[in-house]
């Protein structure tokens, strides 16, 4: 495989790569239907939202998950953004439901996103448990244990996660009270202050 490397300061080394069985990702950008929209999305065609996951340009526009656009964390040669994960979404999705609920009773958005990590990652027979609080650095928390039970947690989350879907619960009182407990917020205090 012919590939370019590419440095910190930007340049390009051409490398051949030989390889058995190679995987290869194509650069990562948003659906054609929201792209290329003035003050709507970034060059990659990531939805721009304000702290309240409230787009700037488009007030009755709110973007949650995936599509939404967050900048690197530093200058990067290539154009990337952070990796999103599950938990840090559903903090994203509270904002927003609390945030266009004040928005229908006549108050400004207030709520804010927390961005917590909190993951099971499955490797099939192995696992690697993690929360990053925020996920993006700088980190009041960082925390990762891995094994076997990993494997088994996610197969026990899965089956929790389906049926709260299919009852139409987006959080049983054990599990906020659970995550209370652990010190894991979906909300920040910034109403408080
Ligand atoms: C391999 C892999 C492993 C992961 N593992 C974990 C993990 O262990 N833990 C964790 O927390 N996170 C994990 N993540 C990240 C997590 O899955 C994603 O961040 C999350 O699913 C994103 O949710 P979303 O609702 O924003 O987008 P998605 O889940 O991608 O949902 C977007 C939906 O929009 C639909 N759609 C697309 N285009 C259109 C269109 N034009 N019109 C209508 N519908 C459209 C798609 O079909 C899709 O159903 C993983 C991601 C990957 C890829």
């Amino acid at each position: 495989m012919e590939i370019e490397e590419v440095a910190e300061d930007g340049s390009a080394k051409p490398r051949s790569l030989p390889f058995d069985y190679a995987m290869m990702l194509p650069a990562f950008r948003a659906v054609e239907a929201v792209s290329g929209i003035k003050g709507l999305s970034n060059p990659r065609g990531f939805t721009i939202v304000d702290r309240y996951q409230r787009n700037p340009a488009f007030p009755n526009i709110f973007a949650i998950g995936v599509c939404v656009a967050i900048p690197p964390m530093g200058p990067t040669p290539v154009p990337v953004g952070v990796p999103k994960t599950g938990f840090m979404i559903e903090s994203m999705v509270s904002a927003t439901a609390h945030n266009i609920g004040a928005l229908l009773r006549g108050r400004e958005p207030d709520e804010v996103a927390t961005l917590n990590a909190v993951c099971l990652a499955d490797f099939g027979d192995r696992g690697i448990a993690f929360v990053a609080q925020p996920q993006i650095p700088p980190r009041s928390v960082n925390w990762s244990a891995q094994g076997r039970w990993v494997h088994f947690a996610k197969i026990a989350f899965e089956k929790y996660f389906l049926r709260k879907v299919k009852l139409g619960t987006s959080e049983t009182f054990y599990e906020r009270r659970a995550m209370q407990l652990l010190g894991i917020d979906k909300l920040k205090a910034a109403r408080k202050g």
